[in-house]
C-alpha cells in the first residue's frame, strides 16, 4: 500500500522570496489540502524592519474574503491590544501559522476549524521564509502550540527563539517598553 504523501509548502516557496512577492507567491501553494476550499491565501503584512512578529493560528472568514490578515474580530482584538501597549500596527509583522482559512460549512455560515498539526507543519516553509526576510526576533503568539512550534523552528539559533504568549503582554500587563526590550 503506498505511504501517505508528505505535506509541505517547500516546493512552492521561491528560492529568492521577497516580502513584496509573498502575497502573489503564496497563492500558488498546494502544500496541503486547505487551498482547495479557501477563497485565497492570506500572506503576512508588515515592514521588514519589524522587531516583533505576531503569529496567529489561521485567517478567519473576513480575512479569507478580503485577502488581508487580521481584519476580522481577531484583528479588532489585536488592534486594541496594540493600542493598549502603545504600539502601532505598522511596527509589527502579522501573519498566521497556516495561510488558508480552514472551516466547515453550517448552512450559510463558515465556522472556523482548527488546522491540524500536519497542516501547520506543511505551511511552516512560508513562516520560515518570512523569518529570513524580516528582522523580527521576538514572537507573540496565541495559546495554540502549533504557531509557537512553527516560530521556534523558524529561528536560526536557540538564543533568538523568544516567544511571548499573548496574555502576558496584552491586557495591560505589558506595554511598549517591555515588549521592545524583549525584542532586542
Ligand atoms: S495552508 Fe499553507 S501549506 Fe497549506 S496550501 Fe495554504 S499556504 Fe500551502
Amino acid at each position: 500500500m503506498p505511504g501517505k504523501a508528505f505535506l509541505t509548502a517547500e516546493p512552492f516557496v521561491p528560492d529568492r522570496l521577497t516580502l513584496a512577492e509573498l502575497p502573489t507567491a503564496v497563492q500558488g501553494c498546494k502544500g496541503c489540502d486547505l487551498y482547495k476550499y479557501a477563497t485565497q491565501a492570506i500572506a503576512g503584512e508588515g515592514p521588514s524592519t519589524a522587531r516583533v512578529m505576531l503569529v496567529g493560528e489561521q485567517p478567519g472568514d473576513r480575512e479569507d474574503r478580503e485577502g488581508k490578515p487580521f481584519v476580522g474580530p481577531a484583528g479588532k482584538l489585536l488592534d486594541k491590544a496594540l493600542e493598549d501597549a502603545g504600539i502601532s500596527r505598522q511596527e509589527v509583522y502579522v501573519t498566521n501559522a497556516v495561510k488558508h482559512f480552514k472551516f466547515e460549512e453550517r448552512g450559510k455560515r463558515r465556522i472556523h476549524k482548527k488546522p491540524s498539526v500536519g497542516e501547520i507543519e506543511a505551511c511552516f516553509p512560508w513562516l520560515g521564509g518570512v523569518r529570513r526576510l524580516a528582522s523580527s526576533n521576538c514572537c507573540v503568539s496565541g495559546r495554540h502550540g502549533g504557531a509557537r512550534g512553527a516560530w521556534q523552528r523558524s529561528q536560526p539559533d536557540a538564543a533568538s527563539r523568544r516567544i511571548l504568549p499573548a496574555p502576558e503582554w496584552s491586557g495591560g500587563h505589558r506595554h511598549r517598553a517591555s515588549l521592545c526590550r524583549a525584542a532586542q
